[in-house]
């Protein structure tokens, strides 16, 4: 469930119209509601409370300091993938103790920074990550605490691009070296192990890839315990399903996500758990909101042209994805409906938001909104194009911030330098 409805026939966030915020802040822009990530965020718990772990939002979903602050304040930590990100967490009120790093190809730089940084725990992805980790810490006078990413040689049944989980994917230790490395972390001075992690892959809308998974992590916990070294924390990663298709398609509930986890679990509830969702979190507390410029009928096709494009969401171009689109405008019930190519500006003819599209007739200066864009939606937002990316507001019942302003064309041209040898006169 969300905060995004139509009330007398007008889009709202909470309890704001969203023409309202368009007449202010202009289009494109991003819009968050505070009660929808709240909402997320203690379902979530709610459905894992049985094994109450520490809930890590996957920062790389949406990262703006407004979101994070939101999610602090519900007493959520982080999962960080770069220093960036780890420096955005701590900047929201997130402290290290509540901040486990992740990612495949962490620096020596950044492993230092997290270390001096207290974090709770990093997850090392390889053998030589191991090695430059020990090294740090050592250097630093200090352990640093380590839980392996191990690959499951699961099958996420999912996009291939956000599948992780297969001994293909370039992420975490191959299950069955696991052993042998952990034997050789134990026994590192720079190294505290004090964990198991696993993260499969992104927008699951299976429950099963996540047992199998979870399974053969127990079975490894124990393998690791009876060879003497000790794994109080598991952590089971993030990648539960959002629905992007309201009208057909009902991925699993985190209950039954949590039922799941319980089954797997079952008598372990003494450990720590640890969890990073993302998507679920943030995917549909955001929506974008773009305007029409122009409607072209070419042949007997009718493109919707937007003033977004794909520098804005850029899901579409790179994995296929479905996002609802809503006229802001309700449209009246039994409406007529047209097919539209939805697309943006760009010169390429990847910036496709979606193909026959079937939506109310629209005009220039209609405004639509995309469902589900809270998460992966600004985060991977770009200039190309020259173009200002969306700016993002976020809403609190009656109230709404701009929490990233858009950028002006002096702004973005002022960040090229001219080097010296084009300065001079000729
Ligand atoms: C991306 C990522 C997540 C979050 O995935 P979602 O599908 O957004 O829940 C969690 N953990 C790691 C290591 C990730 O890379």
């Amino acid at each position: 469930m969300d905060h995004f409805l139509y009330r007398n026939g007008a889009l709202h966030a909470e309890d704001v119209p969203v023409a309202t915020m368009a007449a202010e802040v202009g289009t494109p822009f991003y819009c968050y509601s505070t009660a929808t990530f709240e909402r997320h965020f203690t379902v979530f718990q709610d459905g894992l409370k049985a094994l109450d772990p520490l809930i890590c939002y996957a920062v790389k979903a949406n990262s703006n300091l407004a979101v994070l602050k939101t999610l602090a304040r519900l007493g959520a930590g982080a999962d960080v993938v770069s220093e960036g990100e780890y420096r955005r967490a701590l900047a929201a009120g997130i402290p290290g103790q509540r901040i486990i790093f992740s990612g495949v190809g962490k620096t020596r730089d950044e492993l230092r920074f997290a270390l001096e940084n207290d974090v709770r725990q990093i997850n090392v992805e390889s053998e030589p990550e191991l090695e430059a980790l020990n090294d740090v810490a050592l250097s630093m006078g200090t352990r640093a605490p380590v839980s392996m990413r191990v690959n499951p040689d699961v099958d996420a049944q999912t996009h291939e691009k956000i599948s992780t989980g297969k001994a293909e994917n370039k992420f975490g230790i191959a299950f069955d070296d696991a052993p042998a490395i952990y034997a050789k972390a134990a026994a590192m001075a720079g190294i505290e192990v004090v964990g198991v992690d696993m993260h499969i892959g992104s927008q699951l809308t299976n429950l099963e890839p996540f047992r199998e998974a979870y399974t053969r992590m127990r079975d490894l916990v124990e393998r690791l315990e009876a060879a003497g070294i000790p794994i109080p924390r598991l952590d089971i990663g993030g990648g539960l399903g959002v629905p992007y298709e309201r009208t057909n398609s009902i991925p699993p509930l985190p209950t039954d996500y949590g039922k799941v986890v319980s089954e797997v679990f079952e008598g372990w509830e003494d450990r720590e758990f640890e969890c990073e969702p993302g998507r679920l979190i943030a995917a549909n507390a955001g929506v974008l909101v773009a305007k029409v410029v122009y409607v072209k009928h070419a042949g007997d096709r009718r493109f919707l042209i937007l003033d977004a494009a794909m520098n804005d969401l850029i899901r579409p171009a790179l994995y296929d994805a479905w996002h609802d689109i809503e006229p802001v405008v309700e449209a009246e019930p039994g409406a007529e409906l047209f097919a539209y190519d939805v697309v943006g500006p760009i010169c390429e003819s990847g910036d496709t938001f979606a193909k026959a599209r079937m939506l109310p007739e629209l005009k220039p200066g209609d405004l639509v909104a995309f469902r589900s864009a809270g998460a992966y939606g600004a985060v991977m937002s770009s200039e190309y194009n020259t173009r200002p990316p969306a700016p993002e507001v976020i809403v609190k019942g009656e109230e709404f911030a701009i929490a990233r302003p858009r950028l002006t064309y002096d702004d973005m041209l002022g960040k090229d330098c001219i080097p010296e040898w084009l300065t001079e006169q000729t």
